[in-house]
């Protein structure tokens, strides 16, 4: 190859990378975009809310209780991160309406929904779990997820479209003993991705699905406090590591970016490589 050749190819590289790294610097960023996370005073909600401000979104934070608001407002802010809170049960018609309000009010739109909060007040043998830990587990995890979307989606549609993401777990896959219901109701998450992604895309509205598996949070404290637990439930991962909050806030800020403009419908694993399917 003749130097003059050579240097051409050189100088036509040198030419197309900035290109090329700009464009991908404004495809993950949310700069403008307002985003309601539920559930982000604390793990994986939380870690979704930095990880969607940091690439310049407005986050509207919320949770049950206000001194847990108050402190990851400060901590957003010490991060210098756009950030509004409120108190919201999503169990609460009431309050998720609040919640919305909240950040038209305050944000003058809504771009992007993260329904994270969930609970599992039960544990034991499916069989013993009562019509009043059913209606609990499924009107928190499940039914509030639904009637969430439903609130934002006319706002989305406002704004020219958006993104969805529910938070299910691996537990959608595998039983996990003695939490039968709540296994269940991440189960339905992933029916009800599906039935939204189609009716959503004619609004230009993705839905899409995040399925962690062991992250280290308060929620999941009994599984990774307990070392054998730990230990068997790595055996069957490849990467031989419970994960951390961080590990799912990229992966839902990266959903909600335009780098994955193509994708909807869709639950993400982020499990460390345990083998998942229905
Ligand atoms: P976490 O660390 O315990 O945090 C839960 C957050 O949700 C807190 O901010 C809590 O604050 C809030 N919250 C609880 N109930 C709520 C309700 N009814 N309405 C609104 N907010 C509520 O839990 P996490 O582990 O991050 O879990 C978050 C999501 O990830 C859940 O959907 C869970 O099922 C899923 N997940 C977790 C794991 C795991 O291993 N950690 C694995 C798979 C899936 P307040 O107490 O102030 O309300």
């Amino acid at each position: 190859m003749s130097c003059l050749v050579r240097m051409r190819r050189v100088l036509r590289l040198l030419k197309i990378n900035p290109v090329a790294g700009q464009r991908s610097m404004s495809q993950s960023s949310l700069a403008g975009k307002v985003a309601i996370v539920t559930g982000s005073t604390n793990g994986i909600g939380l870690a979704a809310a930095q990880a969607l401000g940091k690439r310049g979104a407005h986050v509207v934070v919320s949770s049950r209780r206000q001194a847990n608001v108050d402190k990851a407002v400060a901590l957003l802010k010490s991060q210098s991160i756009a950030v509004t809170g409120t108190t919201c049960n999503v169990g609460k018609g009431e309050d998720r309406e609040k919640l919305v309000q909240t950040a038209l009010d305050q944000c003058g739109g809504i771009d992007i929904l993260v329904c994270n909060a969930a609970v599992t007040p039960f544990f034991g043998s499916i069989m013993d779990s009562t019509e009043e830990v059913w209606d609990k587990i499924l009107s928190v995890n499940v039914k509030s997820t639904f009637f969430m979307t439903k609130l934002v989606v006319p706002h989305m549609e406002k704004r020219g479209g958006g993104n969805v993401i529910f938070v299910s777990s691996v537990a959608a896959y595998h039983p996990f003993p003695g939490l039968g219901p709540y296994c269940v109701s991440k189960t339905a998450l992933l029916g009800l991705t599906q039935n939204l992604a189609p009716e959503l895309a004619h609004s230009n509205i993705r839905v899409n699905n995040v399925a962690p598996g062991i992250i280290k949070t308060s929620f999941s404290s009994v599984l990774w406090e307990n070392e054998d637990v730990v230990n068997e439930f790595t055996k069957k991962l490849s990467i031989k590591r419970i994960g951390q909050p961080e590990d799912i806030g990229g992966v839902i800020a990266f959903l909600c970016s335009d780098e994955a403009s193509y994708i909807t419908g869709e639950t993400i694993t982020v499990s460390g490589g345990l083998p998942c399917r229905l």
